[in-house]
């Protein structure tokens, strides 16, 4: 509910002008008790003060990965995994081309291996032949990789891309709540699924280069609905939580990236049946069971591997250091356009 039309409301008063149509008694007492409560709330306060020093000492000191405005300059290398790196030789995905727009850029996100600037051109190319519309292309990575302060575990090394399904007009895409969901709870939107969703989504996983997509699991589920011939494209295209209005491109790690970490290959075949992992009736059943006291597989969503290795920090700690020279180009505290606001996270992370 808007909060702007509570005082509109008739005969609904705000409560702080409750107390004048009390008892005298009653109101000293309510005063009595707002007295008391903004001393907890003062002392609770001053508790917080004392423990801040100690939080601030065990944070990095430098510059962060989301207050770095330049890439760093080099033979592009990624270092590291999807949810734990960093790159060197990111290129600027630029506003607009054939077929695409990045949006967003007040989020300095729109950083690229210049392999994934290379493969966003040439969908947008092929999104544009097909007939479809232009793609709206959100988060990709900063300047030089690394963890993001909102949004995203992943879109570390340049190699990551949401891409929306939707196209809302241009003054309401900082929201994401102008993006339409695909998803309707636990089953397909009706009123928003369409045949180009599916047209887009078999583009971007016919492109060699693109290691997994990931979408919601019902759009799994919906995708896997079609007759089993025509289905083997669907092997990249893996389930997950979120990605209902938009979904996510993973390009392969570089040839001449050796530190590029790679994810676990891909099972065979396309996949199908593996989304109901996703499903709360799933959840419920691994609860009942772990409670139950059997053996259940995991918890955890198979194939998931710890991050960095002591190479990955060290090579990342020097691409992150290199800011701090001069003309390296630390950012001041970025802001949306007119808001004010870090703004809404785009997506849940996918590792
Ligand atoms: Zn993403």
């Amino acid at each position: 509910m808007c909060l702007r039309a509570l005082p509109k409301r008739v005969g609904v008063r705000p409560p702080w002008k409750l107390e004048e149509t009390r008892a005298p008694g009653y109101t000293v007492g309510v005063r009595t008790l707002i007295t008391v409560l903004v001393l907890l709330v003062g002392l609770g306060a001053a508790d917080a003060r004392k423990k801040r020093p100690h939080r601030a000492a065990r944070a990095p000191a430098g510059p962060q990965w989301h207050q770095l405005d330049e890439p760093l300059d080099g033979q592009p290398e990624v270092v590291g995994s999807y949810a734990g790196g960093c790159i060197v030789g990111a290129v600027p995905v630029p506003a607009e081309g054939v077929g695409f727009e990045t949006i967003r850029r007040w989020r300095n996100r729109f950083y690229a291996h210049p392999r994934l600037a290379d493969w966003l051109a040439d969908f947008g190319r092929r999104v544009r032949a097909a007939g479809l519309p232009d793609v709206l292309v959100g988060d990709i990575s900063q300047p030089r990789g690394g963890r993001m302060r909102s949004g995203h575990r992943s879109h570390q090394v340049g190699l990551d891309a949401d891409i929306w399904f939707t196209r809302p007009p241009a003054d309401q895409r900082d929201s994401d709540g102008a993006f339409v969901s695909l998803v309707d709870h636990e089953a397909i939107n009706r009123n928003v699924f369409a045949p180009n969703h599916v047209e887009v989504l078999k583009l971007a996983a016919a492109a060699p280069e693109v290691e997994r997509i990931f979408v919601n699991w019902v759009i799994k589920k919906e995708l896997c609905t079609a007759p089993e011939g025509e289905r083997a494209w669907l092997h990249k295209v893996r389930p997950w939580y979120g990605h209902d209005s938009h979904f996510h491109v993973r390009l392969r790690c570089p040839p001449d990236s050796p530190q590029c970490r790679p994810q676990s290959p891909l099972s065979k075949g396309d996949g199908c049946g593996e989304e109901a992992w996703f499903s709360r009736a799933a959840a419920v059943e691994r609860r009942k069971a772990a409670k139950a006291g059997k053996a259940v597989a995991s918890n955890r969503r198979p194939g998931r591997r710890p991050g960095h290795t002591d190479v990955t920090r060290e090579r990342c700690a020097e691409v992150l250091a290199a800011a701090a020279h001069p003309g390296g180009g630390v950012a001041t505290a970025r802001r949306k356009p007119g808001h004010g606001g870090a703004g809404r996270s785009a997506a849940s992370p996918p590792k």
